[in-house]
């Protein structure tokens, strides 16, 4: 009998009869075909034993060519399913490749002949011919595309010197590279400072003898961390073991890509997973890795489930960021989980960052992280100055304050780069009557429209609902609509007035459509052919723009003012993030952070500098409210097209959380966004000193518990609560 995880939302795992014929074939680890009602569908195989196969249904079939997963992945896949209560089957739909989980595969290996000479070969009569078994005789076993590209008509020359039997052919699968065409940077290996050293000794101890063992790195920006991944990772290569690198966006970090490239080239093999990949891509970069082909994976989040059996080593850089955490579906944590594989692994895993989550933080005081310190910057170089302008001494609308205009300004003049940051996009957050304060909303969504002057519309930046923006106001009909509040395309367009002659660019999701925009555009600024780039969070994200003097902050209060208990922490760490962006060069940086709220201790904290002080501070705060890591939390949301029948559910369910010992039940109440794609939602939200509380409860929870007609999803730490 075979217990399967089955591509359909089920809560549990299905049992199977193993058919005689297929008896030694079927193991834990497999991908292979079953039965579900009328349907065939894939399944994944966690475990093999004895048992009444009476009532079961037979395995349908095993694929030809199998590639298990490791014990360890499925051991994770089976954890993190219980952990974040999602039904396994969706768990592993998530976790693979789409070729390897449907039954009709929309991607499936690739084949291409290579060729090479056989022993006797003869001089061929014609000149193409003769070519053609040149380059063969230059790269014995060049592909058939690589031939291709060399001589563009080798299709009959190679059918000849085949039928001749002066040319080999051998049929291999071909790899879908992802970073075909995309450019190592050459990057020598520095000598280590002193500092750096003390931080990769602990780390490079434990390589010989690997062990479950946390690490936290905290280290200022530009500190050399990436050095330590680097050196550590090479130690782990010598040694036999596999590397997992994690990065919150793998797409916005093409130079981190380029640098392990250029520092591995030739020695070590390199495997990229993001969400940005083809199917095609994908389904052949789990192959090479469930092969053993693999040595070290960088990739976002789903990277932590990369088929690796010889890990020996994580990485997870940027380990406060947010974008870890998956918001929808199966909401996992790729930082949290990489803790877990490297338990299961019992091997070390890295948390960096120059701003360490305050739960990481708390943990290395108490002594379960080890915790590793980089100071100073190895090239010798001031952190900037960083000066916070008080809004409210400017007049109402006006975006710049004169002391951001005037470091601008200075910029131009000495010919250096001024980068600004504003975490909105589109023209303005609000379109105004005038005449009677009509504002626009979303039909579907509990928020108002974004007004994008450039495309001439209205957008909801939740669902994507569109309307193109009305000539007069539907209320009262005056034609004195206002655009007000800035975003991204507004501050372009001041800074274009302010600066006339000034190079100026938009770095934003809207200005970087396909995969390579967002890089033109980094290399146009890297090249010094842009002189103020504007753009939201993507600007604050590990660039290095040497000729970046003037960073400024066009409004702190847009990430503090959100609802959410991590706001602090979250603007703390993007203040310091674009603050890092400033001076890295030669040249030393200017910070200018605009904000209502200059007295807030995450404004202050990080135009000091002081990551410690800040976090201390948030300690006292979250400690209080017993939020995390002082507290955990669960998040029940539900949603449905009937606002009574949802408000009634989240009342049935807290009643019945209520129930539970040791658990403190917030709610129900409206979620902040109380719709959101034309659904009314409600959340409840559950909060205990301990886990052993939330996991009693979740455990025993009846998971389809919803009515009809209402969804409920479950958010074990949640990040967002919107
Ligand atoms: P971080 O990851 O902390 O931002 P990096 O590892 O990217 O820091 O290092 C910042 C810069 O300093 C890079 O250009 C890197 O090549 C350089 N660097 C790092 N370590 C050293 C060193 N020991 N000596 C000289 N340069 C170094
Ligand atoms: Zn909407």
């Amino acid at each position: 009998m075979a217990q399967i995880a089955v591509a359909a939302p089920l809560n549990t795992l299905l049992s199977y009869e193993i058919p005689a014929e297929l008896q030694d074939r079927v193991r834990p680890g497999l991908c292979l075909q079953v039965p579900l009602g009328r349907r065939q569908v894939q399944g994944l195989v966690f475990s093999v034993g004895p048992g009444d196969t009476t009532e079961l249904k037979p395995v349908t079939s095993v694929p030809e060519n199998p590639l298990p997963l490791p014990g360890t992945l499925l051991e994770l896949l089976r954890r993190a399913g219980d952990y974040y209560c999602h039904p396994p089957g969706e768990v592993v739909r998530q976790a693979l490749p789409a070729g390897l989980m449907s039954v009709a595969p929309r991607v499936s290996t690739l084949n291409e002949e290579h060729y090479a000479l056989s022993e006797e070969t003869g001089t061929p009569s014609g000149e193409r011919q003769r070519e053609v078994l040149n380059l063969i005789r230059q790269e014995p076993g060049i592909s058939r595309s690589r031939l291709r590209d060399l001589c563009p008509q080798m299709a009959a020359p190679v059918k000849r010197l085949q039928e001749l039997g002066w040319v080999q052919t051998e049929t291999r699968e071909r790899y879908r590279d992802p970073l075909a065409g995309a450019p190592a940077l050459p990057d020598p290996k520095p000598s280590l400072t002193e500092e750096q050293q003390a931080c990769l000794l602990p780390l490079k101890a434990i390589v010989d003898a690997p062990s479950f063992q946390p690490f936290l790195l905290q280290g200022v920006t530009g500190s050399g961390k990436t050095e330590i991944y680097l050196q550590w990772i090479e130690s782990v290569l010598t040694e036999g073991g596999q590397a997992l690198v994690l990065v919150p966006e793998i797409a916005l970090t093409p130079q981190l890509v380029g640098r392990f490239r250029g520092r591995f080239e030739g020695r070590a093999r390199l495997a990229v997973w993001h969400s940005a990949l083809s199917d095609g891509e994908r389904y052949d970069s789990w192959r090479r890795m469930a092969r053993g082909e693999v040595d070290i994976v960088i990739g976002a989040r789903s990277a932590i489930f990369a088929p690796l059996d010889r890990l020996r080593a994580i990485v997870v850089d940027e380990e406060h960021d947010s974008s870890y955490k998956q918001s929808e579906g199966f909401r996992y944590n790729g930082r949290d989980l990489a803790l877990l594989r490297a338990q299961i692994e019992d091997c070390p895993v890295l948390l960096g960052s120059a701003t360490p989550s305050l739960v990481s933080w708390y943990h290395a005081r108490q002594g379960r992280y080890q915790l590793l310190q980089l100071m100073q910057r190895p090239v010798q170089q001031p952190l900037p100055e960083v000066a916070v302008v008080d809004m409210t001494d400017c007049e109402h609308e006006q975006w710049l304050s004169p002391d951001l205009a005037s470091a601008i300004q200075g910029a131009l003049d000495r010919q250096e780069q001024a980068l600004l940051l504003l975490n909105r996009r589109g023209y303005s957050p609000f379109l105004l009557c005038e005449d009677c304060g009509t504002g626009f909303h979303c039909p579907n969504c509990d928020i108002t429209l974004t007004y994008h002057q450039r495309s001439r519309e209205l957008i909801c930046h939740y669902c994507d609902y569109r309307q193109p923006p009305p000539e007069a106001c539907p209320q009262c009909e005056g034609h004195q609509l206002t655009p007000k509040g800035i975003g991204t395309e507004r501050l372009e367009e001041t800074l274009e007035q302010t600066f006339p002659g000034a190079r100026i660019a938009r770095l934003d999701r809207d200005s970087t459509s396909g995969k390579r925009g967002h890089q033109k555009l980094v290399d146009r600024m890297r090249a010094g052919d842009i002189d103020i780039l504007v753009g939201t969070q993507m600007v604050a994200k590990g660039h290095d723009f040497p000729k970046v003097t003037v960073v400024g902050v066009v409004s702190a209060d847009s990430s503090l003012n959100l609802p959410d208990f991590r706001a602090a922490e979250r603007t703390f760490s993007l203040l310091t993030q674009v603050a890092g962006r400033a001076g890295r060069a030669d040249r030393p940086g200017q910070v200018l952070i605009q904000t209502y709220s200059p007295d807030h201790y995450a404004v202050l904290k990080a135009a000091s500098h002081d990551v410690n002080g800040f976090l201390e501070e948030e300690q006292r705060f979250r400690q209080a409210l017993a939020y995390p890591p002082y507290g955990h939390l669960v998040n029940f949301v539900l949603a449905g097209n009937r606002p009574e029948q949802v408000e009634g559910a989240a009342e049935d369910l807290s009643r019945h959380l209520n129930r539970f010992p040791d658990v403190e039940v917030l709610g129900p109440s409206p979620c902040v966004m109380a719709r959101l794609r034309g659904k009314t939602r409600w959340q409840v939200l559950v909060k205990a000193d301990q886990r052993g509380p939330l996991r009693n409860l979740l455990s025993r929870m009846n998971r389809g518990g919803a009515p009809a007609g209402v969804q409920l999803s479950i958010d074990v730490d949640p990040v967002d609560m919107f």
